[in-house]
């Protein structure tokens, strides 16, 4: 099964495809993660990214479709993957359509998981407040920037999906427990 979860910076996504990457053996495939791995590698990919990133603006379409389409094609992802973070504009979405229609394969189901831009930010606050590490990304006035970024580029790519017939919603606002009992019974529903 290949499935998209989706929703605004900081729903949750990453927290749920890492329990679906346990549960259900399928990997998670996050181009935020694969992004900071090329940063971290100090790659061309990392160097060019890292500005766009650290400021909270998308990185280029073919940028990211060129890295989603390499790591589906690992062994891994035979029998299916959760995509996260990605697709985010309409561009990648079709782009995606694209890569699994050549390879015999569809998205099967978009998870929204729908939450507040004011729960959003407390989320920030509560982790900067924590003290941990945080990301370059991961702070209030950042996060402003990513969720304009969201509602203008990203958030379109849910009609996309609706017109597709594939989009269910959850309450991202609920404890990540109850979050995860949801996704779950989705699944079995299928
Ligand atoms: P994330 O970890 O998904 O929140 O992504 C962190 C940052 O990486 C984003 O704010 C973008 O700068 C970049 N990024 C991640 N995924 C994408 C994508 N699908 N398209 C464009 N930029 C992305």
């Amino acid at each position: 099964m290949n499935l998209v979860l989706f929703g605004p910076p900081g729903a949750g996504k990453g927290t749920q495809a890492k329990i679906l990457t346990e549960t259900r053996g399928l990997p998670q495939l996050s181009t935020g993660d694969m992004l900071r791995a090329a940063i971290a590698a100090g790659t061309s990919l990392g160097l060019s990214s890292k500005a766009l990133m650290d400021k909270g603006a998308l990185v280029p379409d073919e940028t990211v479709i060129g890295i989603i389409a390499e790591r589906y094609d690992q062994p891994d992802c035979a029998t299916g993957a959760v995509f996260d973070g990605f697709p985010r504009t309409i561009a990648q979405a079709e782009a995606l359509d694209r890569m699994l229609a050549k390879r015999g394969k569809k998205i099967d189901l978009v998870l929204e998981l729908k939450v507040d831009d004011a729960v959003l930010l407390s989320r920030v606050e509560s982790r900067i407040a924590a003290g941990g590490p945080v990301r370059a990304d991961d702070n209030p006035e950042t996060l402003k920037k990513r969720l304009e970024v969201y509602y203008q580029s990203t958030a379109p790519v849910l009609a996309f999906y609706r017109a597709q017939g594939k989009v269910k919603t959850m309450d991202g606002m609920k404890p990540i427990p109850e979050v995860t009992k949801q996704v779950a019974s989705i699944l079995d529903g299928l």
